[in-house]
């Protein structure tokens, strides 16, 4: 057990921290504690997944907290780690790297606490194990987004920072973000033990994964009876399920690298993420991403390839090739059928056929020539639906192109009136939402923080919670981006 560095802090949290990964033992992580960072401040608080987690005195108890979260201080019970994992980066194999400025503080609720930007460990590589302010901010506020848009997700519990200088492209300071999921385990853990011959480890890691998170594939007799062929199944349509979401949102990684990729299908380490403005499949997010492998439209197949190095990495388990490909082949209906289903969705369809696939596709050229705002026509479209004589110039005033979109509204309309007209409209209000979190959006909120203020990080955390409001007062946060918007550079540095 690590000795808390200084007097524990009176707080009513948990008495017993312990992970459920810790008891893998020790081939899996080094034990150590934070590096503490010195004198730190809020920048962002969750409060409402502080109730979710039972941390009835994350408010009134709020300076102990800070100085757990910012890593300078541990709690009686805590037994930190920093996990080892491999994977493949940018489509190739990099061999060993770990959590270089991750540090997990323990588990409560069934959820890990995990502190990012927390010191230096046995996996920091060329790193300083730090994260910088504007990184965090965005990685707060991004997993929340994603959490108040229906995507699963490592949540965000606060953002703190401090005056401590880190050297990126520029000098920065350094903040932490504590991140929150039921497990961080990645495709790049299997790919470690398995890279290494560490078969016994393979297995335990999987039955660890099974255990706790697919108990089903205990007695899943699909595929020979085999549970890790039906883990692999499982993990293939979880990820399905969650690129589906993706791509139907306008949410582009950035960065899928295997050591990125949730064994639980959460959207996990936001780094260059973006949400798409104009609507161009092709859009490349990342700076660092020359050859655009991670462009919006690759993300299904990157996800799908990423899936086969897990089961590539898991092998040693299964005894029969072919029941690790008919696994994976379950991601491609998975991923067909969540994607159409959330686009019809969008379109206010109760269900997903082959005309609503046709006139989605329809739509997405149309949207692609002209380079629509994504989020905006959304929006609008089911704004227009609502509209009586839908006569407004509201969607088709986003359009260069007059006469195909005017044609596809006119086809649309004729479709959307077999459904009442209240259920269509509300549906699509749910499903469209008003707002994302912009590049340039989360820009001012960096900027302001950046001189200590931090009310924007809270406003966006409350609008971001529920996407799918009106939020009057915000309505700047949904506009288009401002021309400055399109120089933002951002890469992997973070
Ligand atoms: P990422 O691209 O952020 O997912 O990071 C890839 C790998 O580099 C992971 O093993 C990270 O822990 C590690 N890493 C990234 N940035 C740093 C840093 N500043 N210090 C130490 N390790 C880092
Ligand atoms: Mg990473």
């Amino acid at each position: 057990m690590i000795e808390c560095q200084s007097a524990p802090p009176e707080t009513t949290s948990p008495a017993c921290w312990r992970s459920s990964f810790s008891a893998l033992g020790e081939a899996f992580f080094v034990p150590l504690a934070p590096t503490p960072i010195g004198q730190a401040c809020w920048v962002g608080r969750n409060p409402a997944l502080a109730r979710e987690l039972g941390w009835t005195d994350f408010e009134e108890n709020a300076q102990e907290w800070l100085q757990v979260l910012s890593g300078n201080q541990l709690m009686p019970g805590m037994a930190p780690l920093a996990s080892v994992y491999s994977g493949h980066q940018f489509g190739v194999w990099a061999g060993q790297l770990g959590d270089g400025r991750a540090i997990l503080l323990g588990e409560t609720s069934g959820q890990e606490i995990q502190l990012k930007g927390a010191g230096l460990t046995p996996f920091s590589r060329m790193g300083d194990g730090r994260a910088v302010l504007r990184s965090s901010i965005r990685e707060f506020l991004c997993s929340e987004a994603m959490q108040g848009l229906g995507i699963p997700t490592s949540r965000a519990l606060c953002v703190t920072g401090s005056d401590l200088p880190v050297r990126r492209e520029t000098m920065e300071t350094a903040a932490v973000v504590t991140r929150v999921a039921p497990s961080f385990i990645r495709f790049g853990h299997f790919e470690h033990f398995s890279h290494h011959g560490q078969h016994t480890q393979l297995r335990e890691l999987a039955d660890y994964v099974i255990e706790r998170f697919f108990p089903s594939c205990r007695v899943d007799q699909a595929l020979g009876g085999n549970a890790y062929a039906s883990l692999l199944q499982a993990v293939a349509v979880r990820t399905a399920q969650t690129v589906a979401m993706w791509q139907a949102v306008g949410f582009c990684h950035g960065v899928m690298n295997t050591d990125n990729m949730s064994i639980l299908g959460l959207t996990l380490d936001y780094g260059p993420f973006q949400f798409l403005d104009a609507y161009d499949p092709g859009h490349i997010c990342n700076h660092s991403d020359h050859r655009g492998r991670y462009a919006f439209q690759q993300q299904p197949h990157v996800a799908y390839w990423n899936l086969h190095c897990l089961g590539q990495a898991m092998l040693p388990l299964i005894p029969d090739q072919t029941l690790a490909i008919k696994a994976l082949e379950a991601f491609k209906p998975g991923f067909a059928a969540a994607y159409a289903n959330r686009m019809a969705a969008k379109l206010g369809f109760a269900q997903a056929d082959a005309d609503s696939s046709r006139r989605c596709d329809e739509l997405l050229r149309l949207l692609g020539g002209d380079r629509v705002d994504y989020t905006i026509f959304w929006r609008r479209l089911s704004r227009w639906c609502r509209n009586a004589d839908r006569n407004d110039a509201s969607v088709r005033e986003l359009f260069t192109d007059r006469t195909g979109i005017d044609l596809w509204l006119l086809q649309f309309s004729e479709r959307i009136t077999q459904y009442p007209r209240t259920h269509s409209c509300e549906l699509m209000l749910n499903t469209n939402p008003k707002f994302v979190l912009r590049n340039h959006v989360g820009e001012l909120a960096i900027q302001a923080a950046r001189t200590q203020d931090y009310s924007l990080v809270s406003t966006l955390l409350t609008v971001l919670h529920s996407p799918y409001d009106e939020h009057p007062g915000c309505e700047a946060y949904a506009d288009f981006p401002p021309d400055w918007a399109g120089s933002i550079a951002i890469s992997c540095s973070s």
